[in-house]
């Protein structure tokens, strides 16, 4: 039978190349977006798909998301917890609305979203299964200047992996979280400055920035029955970052 995934924040960046990977392997797939115009121009990468407007950080939305995806399609096998947003700040410029936004969206919304995915999800306990996969990132690994929210944000996505894990497991649901490296989306290039792509390549072993599809590649993995043994664990497909130590750099020169 056809799998069914809902990837969040899939209009644009890592979420669709996500989506477009799940639709080529053949899997029912559904969007949630807050953004209608940029949903309108990813229809047409995206044939079949059912897209949802909608915001993953409000509790009265977010149940109905999954009453239209069980219309739609009878069912759910695994959350992508993707929708993100970046908000770069010195700590005593990170005003209270700055930190909320970030934390609703970023961490809310995967409590929120995934809490209400239970019922759905539960329904596989006896064949096969289902997962999320939350997308977190080294700067929830990795302390750095103006992170504050963000980065505080990404390690309680972390954690909450940890917990959904130890809890769903007797319901056979695998949750897993993905911690990216930088990649060039609409996102990192609104707090990314030249610098800091260059201090990037410096610090990655790998020496650049990665695709929204290598990251994809990672979600897609987590999600299959390839991974049917794998849950509570930590992805960093960040080029070798989180691996590597201090000075690195000047080693290799
Ligand atoms: P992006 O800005 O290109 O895409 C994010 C999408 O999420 C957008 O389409 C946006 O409209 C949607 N979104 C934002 N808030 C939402 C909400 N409340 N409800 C529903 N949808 C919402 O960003 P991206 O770079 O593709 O990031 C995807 C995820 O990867 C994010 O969680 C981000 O933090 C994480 N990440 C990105 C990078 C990077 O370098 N790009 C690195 C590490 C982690």
């Amino acid at each position: 039978m056809k799998r069914t995934v809902l990837v969040t924040g899939a209009a644009r960046g890592i979420g669709l190349a996500a989506a477009k990977r799940f639709m080529k392997e053949g899997w029912n797939v559904a969007v949630v977006d807050i953004d209608g115009p940029q949903l309108q121009e990813a229809q047409a990468e995206l044939p079949g798909a059912l897209l949802i407007e909608g915001d993953v950080s409000k509790p009265d939305q977010v149940p109905g998301f999954y009453k239209g995806v069980e219309k739609a399609f009878g069912g759910l096998n695994a959350l992508v917890n993707n929708a993100g947003v970046a908000d770069f700040g010195p700590i005593e410029e990170t005003s209270f609305e700055r930190w909320r936004r970030v934390m609703e969206t970023n961490l809310d919304g995967v409590f929120l979203m995934s809490q209400a995915a239970m019922p759905l999800l539960k329904r596989h306990t006896e064949t096969g299964g289902a997962a999320i996969v939350n997308i977190a990132s080294i700067s929830g690994l990795r302390a750095s200047t103006l992170r504050v929210a963000y980065g505080t944000s990404k390690a309680g996505v972390i954690q909450l992996t940890l917990q959904q894990a130890a809890e769903l497991g007797e319901h056979n649901i695998r949750c897993n979280v993905i911690a990216p490296g930088p990649v060039r989306t609409k996102l990192a290039m609104a707090v990314h400055t030249q610098d800091i792509i260059n201090a990037y390549h410096d610090a990655i072993p790998l020496n650049r920035y990665g695709s929204e599809e290598e990251i994809a590649n990672a979600i897609f993995f987590l999600c299959s029955q390839e991974a049917s043994y794998i849950t509570g664990q930590l992805l960093s497909v960040d080029g070798g970052f989180e691996g590597t130590g201090i000075g690195l750099p000047a080693l290799r020169k």
